[in-house]
């Protein structure tokens, strides 16, 4: 489909006023052409299918600043974008110069509006390694699935609010993003935004409903020994709970995405999930039984959407509260399978005793502690669940805890929700000083030697009997 630079430009000044209309009440358009930050708009089409290529562009307007970097988005763990034959133009079709500095391509753009394009091979070279969890990006042949930092280069730019992205993937099937979209568009509250932005096209099938106020959607692809409205109907009763432990959602609407888990074999986990701002990605083994719809295994739907409010609006800086992201929601996760009446009380206690069993037999216990495991390297599965199994049990200690110096009046879920509602970055002060409020006690020491003494003594201590 080809697209015309003179209605996009009448687009994207209706837009642009549009918003400021919003934000003033009454403005001129000369307002936006001086005053207001510039816009960015990419579109992302389907180049070479074989190849398993995309061609991404990227048109900047109203920048005025005559070096604009873009930056390949990376992680620590690996999968940094690798654009190929990277080009600018400006307005007049001629190319500019662009430099490679410090990691980012520099456009000099002598203070035009430009467009800037570049390839992506959409192929994940190692499905065994690490880069799993930043690489969800995937191409079949009847669909994909991209993440935001895995195809765009982020703008050095204050930006205005509102990114426009077009797709031209997979013809057949609604393009679905967790976002406002329209046939193949889709509109991005912020730059901010764009690293997590999830899009799949392509052969999905889709359910959307209302739960609790919010648009609940599922994109699945694939056969399965349940239909998709009975895996709906579990997501359903999970959202519904945890929206009623926290009083509210962050965001009115949710996408959750599943599909097969393509790493198989020995050491490797059975299914993965991933949570993305609004976005949550579910891999699940191609062989699970219909029958466990009613089992821990939904605890991935129940995880991810927690992350919603644990690790995405309560948000914490670096790794350090990892134990804390991770082991209180796979804590909860099996709380609320629990309270959705999903897995029963036997369920529960079988699920309980395995996390134990493994934590107790887990090879890092001695020499690592709970609050420096990590699971940045999925590769190393004992590392991975050291910070899982460790987490849950140090949530579940402090759950009982709070219930016990408060005679049952405050609990975990209490903290959460003080957390939520507040807004602050978590750290461990941040969760001490929380805790202080709902209880008026100090339990930084009980979690300091929880967290960062190997093989803790209160989690060695027998589990209270309830
Ligand atoms: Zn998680």
């Amino acid at each position: 489909m080809k697209t015309d630079q003179g209605t996009i430009l009448k687009e994207l000044i209706l837009i642009a006023t549009v918003l400021l209309l919003a934000v003033s009440g009454c403005t001129r358009f000369e307002a936006y052409a001086n005053d207001a930050d510039p816009f960015l708009f990419y579109s992302v089409r389907l180049k070479d299918h074989s190849l398993n290529v995309v061609e991404v562009k990227g048109r900047i307007f109203g920048s005025g600043s005559h070096r604009v970097g873009l930056r390949p988005l990376s992680s620590c763990d690996g999968g940094m974008l690798e654009p190929i034959g990277f080009g600018a133009i400006g307005p007049d079709g001629d190319s500019l110069p662009v430099k490679w500095i410090d990691d980012i391509y520099v456009v000099e753009t002598k203070g035009s509006d430009f467009t800037y394009s570049y390839d992506v091979v959409l192929t994940v070279e190692d499905r065994y390694s690490p880069e799993i969890r930043s690489m969800l990006t995937f191409l079949d042949r009847d669909r994909c699935r991209l993440l935001g930092k895995d195809i765009f280069l982020l703008p050095e730019l204050s930006l205005a609010e509102g990114i426009i992205i077009d797709f031209d993937l997979f013809p057949e099937g609604e393009l679905q993003t967790p976002w406002s979209t329209n046939g193949t568009r889709t509109l991005l509250p912020s730059l901010d935004d764009l690293p997590l932005m999830m899009t799949v096209s392509g052969d999905y099938r889709l359910i959307e409903e209302q739960i609790g106020g919010i648009a609940v959607r599922l994109a699945i692809a694939g056969e399965w020994s349940f239909s998709d409205r009975e895996f709906f109907n579990v997501i359903k009763r999970i959202v519904s709970e945890e929206i009623a432990l926290f009083g509210s959602a962050p965001h009115d609407q949710y996408l959750f995405v599943c599909d097969r888990n393509p790493i198989k074999g020995g050491n490797k986990f059975e299914y993965y999930g991933a949570h993305f701002t609004a976005g949550m990605i579910l891999l699940l083994d191609p062989h699970i039984d219909r029958s466990d719809l009613f089992g821990s295994k939904m605890a991935i739907v129940a995880h991810e959407f927690f992350h919603s409010w644990n690790g995405g609006a309560i948000r914490s800086d670096g790794e350090d509260m990892l134990w804390f992201i991770e082991g209180v929601t796979v804590y909860f996760s099996y709380q609320v399978l629990l309270d959705a009446k999903i897995i029963t009380r036997t369920q529960y206690g079988r699920r309980y005793e395995s996390v134990r069993k493994r934590y107790f037999d887990n090879p890092y216990l001695g020499t690592v502690t709970i609050g420096s495991s990590g699971n940045s390297d999925l590769a190393d599965k004992d590392m991975v669940n050291l910070l899982y199994d460790g987490g849950f049990l140090a949530a579940e200690a402090l759950d009982n805890e709070l219930r016990e110096i408060t005679s049952g009046r405050v609990g975990l879920i209490d903290v959460l929700r003080l957390l939520y509602e507040t807004g602050s970055t978590l750290d461990e002060p941040t969760l001490v000083e929380a805790i202080e409020e709902l209880c008026h006690r100090d339990l930084s020491a009980f979690i300091s030697t929880m967290i960062h003494t190997p093989s803790p003594e209160i989690l060695v201590e027998p589990p209270p009997v309830s």
